[in-house]
C-alpha cells in the first residue's frame, strides 16, 4: 500500500497519544489559534477530541474571532453547472456511478451548457463551479474546455460569468495545463477518503480506483500552472478525525512543495443518492455537533484558506456555518445535468436547501452578511502565492469587504426584488464604517455611486 506523502503512522500515533484536552489546554491552544498563524497538527488533533461543552463554545468563539479578523462578514456565493453524469466509475456513495440504472443519463451540448448558463447570469451569478462525471473518456478534456469557451461567451445585458471553477477527474499535468490556458479559477478534487482501504473499498473500478493517482491531482495540477487548487473530503466514508489530519498534511505537502497550500477545502457530508444504499447509511456519518467542530477547528489551523459549504447542507446548519468559518457557498443549486432549465431527474444527491439564490441572500443579509459576487481578485492576477501573501497579512478584509459591497450593488441593481434591494442597501451602508482605511472608504462609496448610475464590474 503505498499512500505517497499521507504518513498513515503518523496519524494513528496523534490519534492514539492524544486525549481530549482539559480546561487550561484548551485555552492555551486558542490563544495561539487567536494569534492568525494557524496551528499545528498535534494541536489540530488535541482540538478534534474536545467533547465538552464549555471547550466546544470556546473553540466556536475562537473560530467565529478567525474569520471576522480575516474574511470580515462576507460570503462568497456560487452555483455549480453539472454538465454530464455519465461516469465510469464506481463510486459507492454517488448516483452517477457507472452500474447505477436508476437515472436518466445525459451529456449537455454545446447550446444547452449555453442555456443552463444564461439562466445562472439571470439570476445574478457571476461564478460557476463546472462539474462533470468522468465518463466521457479520451473526448473529455476537448469537451470541457469548449464548455467552459461556451460559458465565458455568454453576454446578457448587464451579466456574464466572470470566473468559472471546475470539479472534473484526475488529470495529467498538459490537460490542468489547457484548463489553465482557458482560464479556469480553481481546480477542484476531493480526495473523498485519505484512508487507503476505505478509499479502495468505496473506488472498486474505474480510473478513479488508483488512490496515488488521484492523491498527487494537485500536484500534477500545480506542474500545470493551476495556482489555486481546492482539496475536499467526503465525510461519512471514515472517520473525520483520520480525515482531517490527513488533509492537512496533504495541505502541507503542497506548501513545502509548491510554496502554496490549497485555495479552498470543501466539506460535504454524504447525502443521498438514488441507487446507493452507502449514501443511505455512511459507515461514519458524521454529526451535526461533529461537523461544527471540524469547521471550527480547519478555520483555526488554516486560517486563510476559503471554506466551501454546498446546498447539501439544509438551511439552519449553513447559517451556523458562517460564523464558524464557511468563506463561500452554493445557492440555487441543481446537481443534475441540464437542472436548471428542466428541473430535476439524474441527480447527483437530494439537496439539503431548496432555496434559489434571492431566498439566500435574502436569508444572509437578515443574519447581517454581505453575499459577494466578487472575482477581482483573479482577475488581477492576484491567485495562488500572492492570494495567500495578501490574505494573511489580514489585508484581505481591505479589498474584499469592498468589493463585495460593489459585486453585491451590482445584483442589487440589476437582479433583486425591491425588498430585497432595500435591506442590502441598508446593510451595504451599516457596513462601509466596517472599512478600516478612509481612503479606501470614499473610493468605495464613490464606486457604489456609479454602479447606481450603470457602471459595472468596479473593484480594488
Ligand atoms: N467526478 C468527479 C469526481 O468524482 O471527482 C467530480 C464530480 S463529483 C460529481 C463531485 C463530488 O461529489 C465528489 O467528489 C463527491 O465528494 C461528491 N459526492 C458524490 N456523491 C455524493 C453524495 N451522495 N453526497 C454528497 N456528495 C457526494
Ligand atoms: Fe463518477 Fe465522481 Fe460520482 Fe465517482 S463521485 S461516480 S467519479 S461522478
Amino acid at each position: 500500500m503505498d499512500t505517497g506523502f499521507i504518513d498513515n503512522e503518523r496519524i494513528f500515533s496523534y490519534l492514539r497519544s492524544a486525549r481530549p484536552p482539559d480546561a487550561r489546554e484548551t485555552a492555551d491552544i486558542l490563544a495561539k489559534a487567536r494569534q492568525l498563524k494557524g496551528l499545528d497538527p498535534a494541536e489540530a488533533a488535541r482540538l478534534l477530541l474536545l467533547e465538552d461543552t464549555d471547550g466546544l463554545q470556546e473553540l466556536f468563539a475562537a473560530s467565529l474571532y478567525a474569520k471576522s479578523e480575516i474574511y470580515g462578514k462576507r460570503l462568497v456565493l456560487f452555483a455549480p453547472l453539472y454538465v454530464s453524469n455519465l461516469c465510469n466509475n464506481e463510486c459507492l456513495y454517488c448516483a452517477f456511478r457507472k452500474s447505477n440504472d436508476r437515472i436518466t443519463r445525459r451529456t449537455l451540448s454545446q447550446d444547452e451548457i449555453r442555456r443552463e448558463t444564461e439562466l445562472l447570469v439571470d439570476q445574478g451569478h457571476k461564478r460557476l463551479l463546472l462539474v462533470s462525471g468522468e465518463g466521457l473518456g479520451e473526448a473529455a478534456l476537448a469537451y470541457s474546455l469548449k464548455a467552459i469557451e461556451t460559458i465565458y461567451g455568454v453576454k446578457r445585458g448587464n451579466g456574464e460569468i466572470r470566473r468559472i471553477n471546475i470539479n472534473i477527474a484526475a488529470l495529467p499535468v498538459d490537460a490542468y495545463r489547457q484548463l489553465k490556458q482557458a482560464r479556469v479559477g480553481t481546480y477542484q478534487l476531493f480526495q473523498e477518503t485519505y484512508h487507503y482501504d476505505t478509499f479502495r473499498r468505496m473506488h472498486p473500478q474505474g480510473p478513479k480506483a488508483d488512490y496515488l493517482y488521484h492523491l498527487t491531482a494537485m500536484d500534477r495540477a500545480m506542474q500545470g500552472g493551476i495556482d489555486d487548487v481546492g482539496v475536499g473530503i467526503l465525510f461519512g466514508l471514515y472517520d473525520y478525525r483520520f480525515e482531517v489530519l490527513a488533509m492537512l498534511q496533504h495541505i502541507r505537502h503542497l506548501e513545502e512543495t509548491f510554496g502554496v497550500g490549497c485555495h479552498t477545502i470543501s466539506l460535504p457530508r454524504i447525502e443521498p443518492a438514488t441507487g446507493s444504499d452507502l449514501s443511505l447509511h455512511p459507515p461514519y456519518a458524521v454529526a451535526d455537533g461533529d461537523f461544527r467542530k471540524i469547521i471550527a477547528v480547519l478555520r483555526l489551523t488554516v486560517p486563510y484558506t476559503g471554506m466551501i459549504l454546498s446546498t447539501r447542507e439544509n438551511a439552519a446548519m449553513r447559517r451556523e456555518a458562517f460564523s464558524l468559518g464557511i468563506s463561500q457557498i452554493s445557492a440555487g443549486s441543481r446537481t443534475n445535468p441540464g437542472g436548471y432549465s428542466s428541473g430535476d431527474s439524474g441527480e447527483q444527491f437530494s439537496l439539503g436547501d431548496h432555496r434559489n439564490l434571492e431566498e439566500v441572500i435574502r436569508d444572509i443579509v437578515g443574519h447581517g452578511y454581505i453575499p459577494s459576487f466578487c472575482t477581482g481578485c483573479y482577475r488581477l492576477g492576484r491567485s495562488g502565492a500572492d492570494f495567500m501573501d495578501l490574505a494573511k497579512p489580514g489585508l484581505i478584509k481591505r479589498y474584499c469587504l469592498p468589493n463585495a459591497m460593489t459585486s453585491f450593488k451590482e445584483y442589487l441593481v440589476h437582479y433583486a426584488a425591491k425588498e430585497t434591494r432595500a435591506a442590502g442597501e441598508e446593510l451595504i451602508s451599516a457596513m462601509l464604517a466596517d472599512i478600516p482605511d478612509e481612503k479606501t472608504r470614499e473610493t468605495t462609496v464613490a464606486n457604489l455611486g456609479k454602479i447606481e448610475a450603470g457602471s459595472q464590474d468596479l473593484y480594488l
